[in-house]
């Protein structure tokens, strides 16, 4: 470990999923908020090949050396560092006393796409687009070092108050969920999983690629796109829906809804059945939906968005120092 655990504070709760929970934390030396999400240890051996995993899987994604100086993980605290704009930042993995397993990740103030669905979702095509084009850019990144999601749903999915989309909790840590816990986390997870995964097959990046699809048709109708009558029998009401279905035309609900030709394409080609008929994340992104309004937002309004939300940040960060007690530097 080369962050000091008892330099986190933590402030308050951001949610909860299947593994625990997530907390919000001030790390006291550098002021800067993260998320900590505390994952329930069963053995050492196990805690160990966790670090190890994030590790390799972190450094190589932000493209830094494995055993970073402890300089280079403050100033990747202070956002100095190499930061994705897509991916979720990994910064740190410590036992606590009580026998969690803490990891820390940068925090993302928006909230995920769960709880824009939680409020009705949203029908602005121009927000969906940013939404889509940042998941489609973070499986790109992903895909390119080899990494596969294998967990994409609107809960993964966060956004920063700058507009920022990146996904979150790829690959590892899900595996730590404990045993009693295993049926939650399936329940919790199979929603989003592609054919080829609920039938048990091999699945590659493209099973990614239709929880993209599903995700953002979730998002834009408010809720997930097939009605689940019985939920004990869920998951076979979604193996006879998408693998035992010939057609399951999740995509005419985006018209039916009012939504755009070019969004109910998007949907209609990740959600092909045959993994090999969907695209590319690069394809995708080349795709109508996503080619309208790349240049669209103003260099002048970008950076004023983006004054905007360092401003809430700090704010932030002042409120949480002041009521926890915090000496903060004038
Ligand atoms: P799963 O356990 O399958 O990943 P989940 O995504 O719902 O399910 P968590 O990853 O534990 O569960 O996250 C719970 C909630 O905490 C999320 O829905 C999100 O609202 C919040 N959260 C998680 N990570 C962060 C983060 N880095 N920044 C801000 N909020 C976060
Ligand atoms: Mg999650």
């Amino acid at each position: 470990t080369m962050l000091v655990p008892s330099d986190f504070l933590l402030i308050s709760e951001l949610g909860m999923g299947a593994g625990g929970r997530v907390y919000k934390a001030l790390h006291q030396p550098t002021l800067t908020l993260v998320a900590v999400k505390e994952l329930p240890m069963a053995s050492a051996k196990k805690r160990d090949s966790l670090k190890k995993e994030l590790k390799v899987l972190y450094t190589q994604l932000q493209g830094l050396a494995e055993d970073k100086p402890k300089e280079e993980y403050m100033d990747m605290l202070r956002g100095k560092a190499f930061r994705s704009n897509h991916v979720v930042s990994f910064y740190d993995a410590y036992s606590t006393e009580a026998g969690f397993c803490h990891v820390v990740m940068e925090y993302m103030n928006g909230g995920s796409l769960q709880d824009l669905i939680d409020k009705g979702g949203c029908r602005n095509e121009d927000l969906l687009r940013n939404i889509a084009r940042g998941i489609a850019k973070g499986l790109k990144e992903l895909h390119e070092n080899k990494f596969l999601h294998r967990d994409l749903k609107p809960a993964n999915v966060l956004m920063g108050t700058d507009g920022k989309v990146k996904v979150a909790d790829f690959g590892v840590s899900r595996d730590l969920a404990s045993s009693k816990d295993l049926a939650k986390t399936f329940i919790g997870t199979f929603l989003y999983m592609s054919p080829e995964r609920i039938k048990g097959e091999d699945y590659d990046g493209k099973s990614d690629i239709w929880g993209l699809g599903m995700t953002l048709l979730a998002s834009f109708l408010g809720r997930f796109p097939h009605e689940i009558s019985n939920k004990n029998a869920a998951y076979w009401e979604m193996y006879d829906k998408f693998v035992s279905e010939d057609s399951h035309h999740m995509e005419d609900q985006v018209r039916a809804f009012g939504g755009s030709q070019e969004l109910e394409d998007f949907v209609r080609l990740c959600l092909q059945k045959d993994p090999a008929e969907r695209p590319s994340t690069a394809l995708l992104l080349e795709h109508p939906f996503l080619a309208i309004g790349e240049g669209r937002i103003t260099a002048a309004s970008d950076t004023e968005r983006i004054e905007q939300a360092k401003k809430i940040e700090i704010l932030e960060v002042v409120t949480c120092c002041k009521e926890h007690g915090v000496k903060f530097p004038r």
